[in-house]
């Protein structure tokens, strides 16, 4: 089997007046992310680390933030191109893990709802994928509630 590895990252500014996205979920908060599309930084990191994996550079060159056909576009939107791109390389995700930094709202109670919607556009199961939430201690900018940030790892391959 061949197999590859990529990883993902993104940073999202909150502001007021957007809804809150993460994983496709909408999660209610005060503020949302800034950003050309939605700004949702677990499938931003989620598509950076499959691209990378398969050497197909990153969302910015594929979808450039210039493109008004992008604006304010849902985010597992972006994801289905980007599986499309895995499907025609016969590639499959064989695991993939993330970590989502922001300092509130609670995360853990939203993240099987996030799974809910990320496994069947990903085309895996609840055990190949990891979300998990972490603080950042009230430190630096995400600490201040500025920004939210994400990390993301993906295993692929092909038989
Ligand atoms: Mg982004």
């Amino acid at each position: 089997m061949q197999i590859k590895i990529g990883m993902g990252y993104d940073l999202h500014r909150l502001g007021p007046g957007r809804r809150l996205y993460l994983g496709g979920l909408h999660v209610p908060h005060s503020r949302g992310l800034v950003g050309h599309s939605d700004g949702d930084v677990l499938i931003h990191a989620i598509i950076d680390a499959l691209l990378g994996a398969m050497g197909q550079g990153d969302i910015g060159r594929l979808f450039p933030d210039a493109d008004p056909a992008t604006k304010d576009i849902r985010s597992p939107a972006l994801l289905t191109e980007v599986m499309g791109r895995l499907k025609a390389k016969k590639l499959k995700i064989l695991s993939l893990d993330s970590v989502i930094v922001a300092e509130t709202p609670k995360l853990a109670p939203h993240i099987p709802a996030m799974k809910d919607i990320l496994c069947p556009l990903l085309h895996i199961g609840s055990d190949q994928l990891g979300i998990k939430a972490k603080t950042n201690e009230g430190l630096g900018l995400i600490g201040r509630r500025k920004a939210m940030a994400c990390w993301a790892v993906a295993l692929i391959g092909k038989n």
